[in-house]
């Protein structure tokens, strides 16, 4: 069954404010069968208001709508829906009640324009809103249903699970079963030519699976979602297909269960008993954040060093002069120095050492920004890769951060290094 999100807000219309009501709301329809098709931020105008609820009438089977729905003269949501459906308005004096309580309980007298919100299209149902004074309405246009949410996350969200377990679970058909499958080290391009053939045999099956492929900070991600009525079924054919996906790129898949990239990492020196320290020049940090992002990370971290100057890299590392002299800061054999430096220092069983240049200046024809040398030790095993990063300044530090954190993995695991080829 088609959705269609409506977020209605001239503010989510300006540079300053963004919707996130609809990927709450997305989440949730989902989960009972829902497919969201397409959402639009409409501003406080009645014409463009009504426009769109026409639209999405004509076409969606379901239209949550969430603003506007406050007491002042731009809150048009439901003068539009009235309009549209022909619908005339009467006061309902429990709703009035209501919010005129709530003010006395704050020792002040309710303002008239709140009786805007007493006003409903006639036929339509009030929804409950325990955290503020717009109440919610639900109304229905022959097998369209409307369902009009106030714009506060905080109070849109506890209503919309009420709206969901009460009113739109019982006459759902499936759910939507869904798996993240996350890679790194791959382009975006080269994932989607070689599970292409995959694709495409999923989509023809009975219950096909459907797939999104997203290129997001350093990793592919492809989005599978299968719906059905039949749970162990759906989590059967996601396995299978997961399954096939590592066949064709193993270790490049590093994730198949939302778990991100650090937290996998974290996982794995925990499980093997592995401490860390990193030391970092263009990343400024970045890494070292990403490894405490995760809960517990105090088990295997153990120290991140900013070695950002020649001279840091010297005093902090001994990092030998010479050699930054012989073949310049950005280069595998700084890189190793590096990582075998903080290792050393901190006596940890991992040391990792970054070099590199984010820009947009300090780039030459030899080493172009973007390029960052990367090395990772651990016993007597060592890698050292150049990457060649495309992209700003803070997406040169995020795709080395990502690449550091996967030679980690790699060598952890003993798997052999591929060249990086994320070009974005
Ligand atoms: P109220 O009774 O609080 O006025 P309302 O239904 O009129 O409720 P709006 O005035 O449209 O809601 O929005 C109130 C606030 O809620 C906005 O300033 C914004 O902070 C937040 N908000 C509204 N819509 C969204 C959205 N789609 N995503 C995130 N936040 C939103």
């Amino acid at each position: 069954m088609k959705a269609c999100l409506l977020a209605i807000g001239s503010e989510m219309l300006t540079p300053e404010r963004i919707d996130t009501n609809s990927l709450f709301a997305t989440g949730r329809l989902n989960e009972i069968g829902y497919d969201v098709r397409l959402k639009a931020v409409v501003g406080d105008d009645l014409d463009d208001l009504a426009r769109a609820f026409s639209w999405a009438l004509e076409w969606a089977d379901l239209i949550v709508a969430t603003g506007g729905l406050g007491p002042t003269s731009d809150d048009l949501t439901r003068d539009a829906v009235a309009r549209v459906l022909q619908l005339p308005f009467d006061v309902d004096e429990g709703v009035l009640e209501r919010i005129r309580q709530r003010f006395e309980r704050r020792g002040r007298p309710m303002p008239a324009n709140n009786r805007r919100q007493a006003m409903v299209p006639r036929g339509a149902a009030l929804l409950d809103n325990p955290g503020g004074t717009a109440p919610g309405l639900w109304l229905r246009s022959g097998t369209r249903i409307i369902v009009l949410l106030p714009g506060p996350p905080r109070e849109m969200r506890p209503m919309l699970d009420a709206v969901v377990r009460d009113r739109l679970a019982p006459d759902a058909d499936g759910r939507l079963f869904r798996r993240v499958v996350r890679l790194t080290g791959l382009a975006e391009s080269e994932v989607d030519g070689r599970a292409e053939p995959l694709f495409i045999r999923w989509a023809s099956r009975p219950s096909p699976i459907r797939t999104t492929i997203l290129a997001v900070k350093g990793q592919t991600e492809l989005h599978l979602a299968v719906r059905t009525g039949d749970a162990a079924s759906a989590h059967a054919a996601l396995d299978a297909a997961v399954g096939e996906l590592q066949a064709i790129f193993g270790a490049s898949i590093f994730s198949t269960d939302d778990r991100n990239l650090e937290t996998v990492v974290g996982a794995l020196l925990r499980e093997r008993g592995l401490t860390i320290a990193v030391a970092e020049s263009c990343t400024g940090g970045l890494l070292a954040s990403r490894l405490t992002d995760v809960p517990g990370s105090s088990a295997y971290v153990d120290r991140g060093v900013v070695c950002y100057s020649n001279a840091a890299k010297v005093d902090m590392l001994g990092v030998p002069s010479e050699l930054i002299e012989r073949h310049g800061a950005v280069s595998e054999p700084v890189a190793v120095a590096m990582a075998t430096g903080i290792r050393s220092r901190a006596r940890t069983s991992i040391g990792v050492g970054v070099t590199g240049i984010a820009g947009p200046g300090g780039g030459s024809a030899e080493k172009p920004v973007g390029t960052v040398c990367i090395c990772a030790v651990i016993g007597t095993a060592e890698r050292v890769r150049t990457f060649q990063f495309v992209g700003e300044r803070e997406m040169v530090k995020v795709q080395a951060s990502q690449a550091a954190l996967n030679l980690v993995r790699l060598l952890v695991l003993g798997e052999d290094v591929h060249e990086w080829t994320e070009r974005r």
